[in-house]
């Protein structure tokens, strides 16, 4: 991506980090290891801990409320290790319950699983552990050397409430939340809020206009595409495993229902949006409220 942007004409500066920004009524200053840069507006696009949320003072710090944490390794089990457990990216397994405030996950690759386990960050305790105690339960891993796992954390996106404008500044990927929480998904939301960035800057530019309030048509955009997404999928994720008050219920009345793994399967692989997932999940969610009531349940 890096070099398409280069062919494009971006002019990259690599090993030069950003150390702080200052936002003045004229313009914008990006003080960096090896120089200062003056602009007109400033596009922080760097990450969860990023210096453009914090030195510009949008968004100083993370609720731990607002995070997740996932902990994850690459187990090379080789070609027909990949194949004994499922098709290569055809098949994937989450595991529900293993986590306080989040889910466990292997997703087979060509030569190797990706295993991983995600827990809200206010809730977790020690990452190791929780790690350790979701691999060691799974049989198959057990002949293999898993590699020490790396740990990152995501925004949850939905609950993640950052002030994504200021005067001269916008944010956008991780800096401004922008990951679905329920699958953690985050580099495409990267790509698309970076794009509608871009498109608000360059309107920002024709007009010589880089107040807050003119940037705010940027947050709107984002909120019209993607937003609502977000929302039904942070409800989803609250109530599957952000929330576990009723794990076995849930797995039973909710998982367990083929609409519901279709359903996972088309938001996985980006053929169904959420706002649409809404309706194919009623009924289960329902069956499920119905169990919880004591009530019968006649139809499927
Ligand atoms: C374990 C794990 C697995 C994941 N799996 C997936 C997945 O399968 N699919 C998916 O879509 N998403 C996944 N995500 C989420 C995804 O990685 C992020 O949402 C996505 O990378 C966000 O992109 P970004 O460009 O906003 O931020 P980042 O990828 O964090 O990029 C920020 C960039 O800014 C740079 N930077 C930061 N500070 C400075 C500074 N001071 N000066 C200069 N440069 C700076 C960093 O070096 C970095 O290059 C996963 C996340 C984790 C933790």
């Amino acid at each position: 991506m890096t070099e398409k942007a280069a062919e494009a004409g971006t002019e990259v500066l690599d090993a030069n980090p950003v150390l702080r920004i200052e936002i003045s009524s004229s313009h914008v200053e990006v003080i960096t290891k090896n120089a200062r840069y003056r602009s007109r507006l400033v596009i922080g696009a760097d990450g969860m801990n990023g210096v453009t949320a914090k030195s510009t003072r949008l968004h100083p710090h993370w609720d731990p409320m607002q995070v997740t944490y996932a902990i994850e390794s690459e187990v090379m089990v080789g070609e027909r290790g990949v194949l004994a457990y499922g098709e290569p990216n055809e098949y994937f397994d989450l595991y529900f319950g293993v986590s306080p405030a989040g889910y466990g996950w292997i997703f087979p690759k060509d030569d190797h699983l990706t295993v991983g386990v995600g827990c809200r960050l206010s809730e977790l305790r020690s990452g190791r552990q929780l790690f350790d105690g979701f691999t060691q339960d799974i049989p198959l891993l057990r002949n293999f050397e898993t590699p020490s796992p790396r740990a990152q954390l995501i925004p949850l996106g939905g609950a993640a409430r950052v002030p994504v404008v200021g005067n001269r500044v916008m944010l956008a990927g991780d800096a401004a939340g922008f990951a679905e929480p329920f699958f953690g998904e985050g580099i495409y939301f990267a790509i698309l809020s970076g794009q509608i960035a871009a498109n608000a800057a360059a309107i920002a530019c024709q007009k010589d206009e880089f107040s807050s309030e003119s940037l705010q048509q940027y947050e709107r955009e984002c909120m019209r595409i993607f937003g609502k997404d977000f929302e039904v999928a942070y409800h989803l994720a609250c109530f599957s495993f952000l929330e576990q008050y009723d794990m076995k219920r849930i797995v039973r009345h909710f998982f367990s229902e083929r609409r519901v793994q279709q359903c996972m399967v088309g938001l996985m692989d980006g053929s169904i949006r959420y706002r649409e997932a809404r309706a194919k999940l009623v009924w289960p969610y329902f069956k499920y409220r119905l169990d919880k009531l004591g009530l019968p349940i006649y139809s499927d």
